[in-house]
């Protein structure tokens, strides 16, 4: 049997459905589904996923013949149930093409609307409607965007608006209007005769009056850009393959535009922004969807609720608003209330919170759109707890409806209070995505790219953002519009991405030529300073301080809920007290890592760290340790006690030497002073300890067991903080940890200096403490040989940032100078120091458990390289057997969730 290409919908009946998300996309299966439960959708037909890679395989042409037959036999399909004619000069019907992949990527592809208009057609469908400027109009949409998405009709220069609105602006100017909808049905046909010129004289060819040619360039036109480059970035953000590929959905048009009685919206079940269980959303009358979403007029509510709030915010009287602005729900009541139903009953269906697209057409509702919505990091944890709450999802659905790593965005800055209440308020938008942000006002994509790449903190300032502007929205602070509402792309975009965002300032005079912002009679140039509340809609001039946010409430309950089913415990890797009490606060149970090198960092500390380096011999070494002892005593009280009675992983020293020598002329003067020598000895010493590549040299419990006074010096610094604590009744749960081991008697020597040194201090105490003795897995050898060295290893941690290194052979610090063209050739499909490599260095991490655990089966295991903290990698964890992982602080939550969400895969 051939294969199938084509699935239709309509009438309440439907050849796909909702689970079929991968063959038909999210577009396509949604509307099958909808016609399944009995929503109102213009019927149509969906080109599979499956041809997109057909279409790269094998063409423009082949793919055309293949699907000629049953694209003809759907299309005549909705002509029978929509009673009209495709390119019919009497009875015409229209349809829109549109793209959808399996996730959703908003406003990533091109759609194409009015599609199977000619000169002929559109004197048909003016005799049909009895509707000129609205056929006019159609007319002219269509060619416009025909032109734009197909035809490849774009601006020459970044500086130039679009080609058919420099048109546009030219007949307003013309005519002396200055709104599109004052233009005359004679404008209308002037318009259109005016692009298609434009058209020929660009692109050297006539516009395609024939529709069966128009519709074949709509659907490859909507393959194409499954591949064009904001496609591509979006892909690359969110790891959507790009082998999925894109259908195609070819639907009846339903006219927003067909006057007063018509209208068209974007509405969602829940607030995406803060997650109030809330219906909202915006429409226009007498309009199409595009003119919604592209943000070129400011629409207006669709709840009464929401349009006061709006009012409120925008400074508009009651007045004025339940006239000019006033609301779906008063202005089309019994639309509002058939909408608010299906709203409802697609929310309930799906249970969750949905993103849904309408239009109005002569006083009938259509669907043409729903799916899960996009939502800031709040949101999503708010509407999860709540549909738990309401019952509509249980307590596994819950927790896995919440991404970890979006968890990011609730731990996001705000602005410091003190330096708000300072600050002045220079214009107010949209609170369209929520956070703070501060940084230099740029005003094309390109240009944001390039200063952020050269350290720049920018915010980038458009009058609209289109798609294109997706790489520069990617690198800015946060972004701010002039034009646009909460569901413009430059807001959904900037959600997705929990990037903080205002719209729709209107007050704001941008010029892009001058790269000046006039606003309010002050004047900004690129490159001042502005900073922009996504939670309020304020825009500040001038640089204000951002703090990290505050968590409790739903937060709260879903940490609760996760450690209802995890089994995997969450560490952190921590080196000072205040670190250790964020981990605590975010729910850290312990430390796996406290870096112990890290501790010498500030003052006085690393001049007795250098003189313990540069000493020539025992002797000198021991003297510079005396003076260690008393700070690294005092730092490990501080840790000890902010994790009061959790486990606390202290690793020895393992620092590559020569980044803690000074290797300039005053650091060395310094230290000649302070040590009595000559800056010659210094130098010659600085210079004796210079590595090829010190991550492979005199590092880890090489240092311990050249310099066994160090490891000697650490264990009594450790242990008189415990003893000390215990006097205090505060509990210390030591555990002392060796890194970098390879052999096993490197451990073994090293565990003989640190229970020596242990007992000599209990002798001299009179008191003892418990405590065990691990190592870090880290080399390969120590991996392989597993099983030898936890017969005297009590403790596992596996490094796995050396342990990347050295299983692929790269080296940590000089990975950048491939790694990009690894990543784009797609050697490596990520990172291998982000995401834990589960097939190479993830064997080794199981093998060495499995080994370990054969000699001593109660053996703790963890991991605290960078992956402790990563999603995938800690559910790997989990699945290995380990018994926890530990991240930095702000990382805590997320390895939370994700090893609950491990848990409940089981
Ligand atoms: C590791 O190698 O994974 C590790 C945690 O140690 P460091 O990053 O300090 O080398
Ligand atoms: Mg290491």
């Amino acid at each position: 049997m051939e294969k199938k290409r084509v699935y239709t919908f309509g009438n309440g009946k439907a050849e796909g459905k909702a689970d079929m998300k991968n063959l038909l996309g999210g577009k396509g299966a949604n509307l099958a589904e909808m016609n399944l439960i009995g929503v109102p959708v213009p019927p149509g037909f969906t080109i599979t996923t499956e041809v997109c890679a057909e279409y790269y395989d094998l063409g423009q042409d082949k793919v055309v013949e293949l699907l000629t037959k049953e694209v003809e036999k759907a299309v005549a399909n909705i002509e029978g149930l929509m009673n009209s004619k495709f390119g019919d000069i009497e009875n015409p019907l229209l349809l829109s093409v549109r793209s959808g992949a399996r996730a959703s990527m908003p406003g990533m592809m091109d759609t194409i609307l009015n599609l199977g208009l000619n000169d002929e057609v559109v004197e048909g469908l003016v005799r049909k409607t009895g509707n000129a400027r609205f056929a006019w109009d159609s007319y002219r949409r269509f060619v416009q965007m025909y032109g734009d998405v197909v035809l490849g009709m774009k601006p020459t220069n970044k500086e130039d608006i679009d080609p058919f609105e420099a048109i546009i602006e030219e007949v307003k100017e013309e005519k002396g209007v200055a709104l599109d909808n004052q233009l005359t049905v004679d404008d209308l046909k002037d318009l259109v005769k005016r692009f298609k010129a434009a058209v020929k004289n660009q692109t050297g060819k006539d516009f395609p009056t024939c529709a069966y040619e128009q519709l074949w360039g709509a659907v490859c036109a909507v393959f194409n850009s499954w591949m064009n480059e904001r496609a591509i970035l979006y892909r690359k953000m969110e790891g959507i393959p790009a082998e999925w590929g894109t259908a195609v959905t070819v639907q009846a048009m339903v006219f927003g535009n067909m006057g007063d009685t018509s209208a068209t919206g974007v509405c969602f079940s829940r607030d995406a922004g803060n997650g109030e269980d809330l219906f909202n959303g915006e429409y226009l009358i007498n309009a199409q969807g595009e003119d919604v979403v592209a943000g070129i007029r400011t629409p207006m509510q669709i709840t009464k609720i929401g349009s006061q709030r709006w009012a409120e915010l925008a400074g508009v009287s009651e007045e004025k608003r339940a006239g000019e602005f006033a609301s779906l729900e008063e202005a089309m009541p019994e639309i509002y209330k058939e909408l608010d139903a299906i709203q409802t009953k697609l929310e309930n269906h799906y249970r969750d919170m949905q993103d849904m697209e309408f239009t109005v057409q002569d006083g009938k509702l259509w669907f043409l759109q729903t799916r899960n919505g996009k939502r800031t990091g709040f949101a999503m944890v708010k509407i999860a707890m709540d549909l738990l709450k309401q019952g509509m999802i249980d307590e596994k659905t819950a927790l896995n409806r919440v991404e970890p790593n979006k968890l990011d965005e609730l731990l996001h800055p705000v602005f410091d209070k003190k330096a708000l209440a300072k600050a002045n308020v220079l214009v107010k938008g949209l609170p369209a995505s929520p956070g703070a942000a501060t940084g230099q006002i740029v005003f094309f994509a390109d240009d944001a790219t390039v200063w952020a790449d050269e350290g720049r903190k920018v915010i980038l300032v458009r009058i609209e953002t289109s798609p294109e502007d997706l790489a520069g929205m990617a690198v800015a602070e946060g972004i701010l519009t002039a034009r646009g509402g909460m569901t413009s792309h430059a807001a959904v975009v900037a959600r997705g991405m929990g990037k903080c965002c205002v719209s729709g300032a209107g007050a704001l005079n941008i010029d892009y030529k001058k790269r000046t912002i006039e606003v309010n009679g002050k004047l900004l140039k690129e490159g001042d300073y502005l900073s922009i509340n996504g939670t309020t809609g304020e825009v500040y001039e001038g640089k204000i301080e951002t703090i990290a946010a505050e968590v409790s409430g739903d937060f709260d309950d879903l940490m609760k809920l996760a450690d209802k089913y995890t089994k995997l415990q969450v560490r952190t890797n921590a080196d000072t007290p205040h670190d250790a009490q964020i981990a605590r606060d975010f729910g850290a149970v312990g430390i796996g890592l406290c870096r112990t090198e890290h501790m010498f960092f500030e003052g006085e500390k690393i001049k007795a760290m250098r003189e313990m380096i540069l000493a020539e011999n025992a002797e000198g070494r021991k003297k510079a340790l005396a003076k260690i002892l008393p700070y690294q005593q005092e730092d490990f009280k501080g840790i000890f006690k902010a994790m009061n009675g959790f486990p606390v992983t202290v690793r020895l020293l393992d620092p590559p030497l020569h980044e803690f020598v000074p290797h300039d002329l005053k650091g060395q003067e310094d230290m000649a002073k302070t040590m009595g020598v000559s800056v010659e000895i210094i130098r010659q010493r600085v210079h004796s300890l210079s590595e090829q590549n010190p991550m492979l040299g005199h590092r880890g419990c090489r240092l311990g067991n050249t310099y066994p006074e160090i490891t000697e010096m650490q264990t009594r610094a450790i242990l008189g903080a415990a003893l000390e604590l215990k006097k205090e009744g505060i509990i210390a749960k030591p555990e002392i940890m060796v890194p970098l081991t390879g052999i096993l008697y490197e451990f073994k020597e090293q565990e003989g200096v640190i229970r020596s040194a242990a007992e000599k201090l209990f002798a001299e105490k009179g008191d003892r403490i418990d405590f065990s003795v691990g190592t870090m897995i880290e080399i390969p050898r120590a991996a392989l040989t597993a099983d030898r060295i936890a017969s005297s290893a009590e403790f596992f941690s596996f490094g796995t940032n050396d342990l990347t290194q050295l299983t692929f052979g790269y080296s940590r610090d000089d990975i950048a100078s491939f790694l990009p063209v690894y990543l784009e050739k797609k050697i490596l499909k990520v990172d291998p120091f982000q995401v834990l490599d589960q097939k190479g260095v993830g064997q080794l991490v199981r093998m060495a458990t499995e080994k370990g655990r054969s000699i001593r089966p109660d053996l703790k295991c963890g991991i605290c390289g960078e992956h402790g903290g990563e999603p995938s990698s800690v559910k790997f964890c989990h699945r290995v057997g380990l018994n926890y992982v530990s991240c930095s602080p702000f990382r805590v939550p997320i390895a939370r969730l994700a090893a609950a969400q491990a848990a409940i895969e089981e």
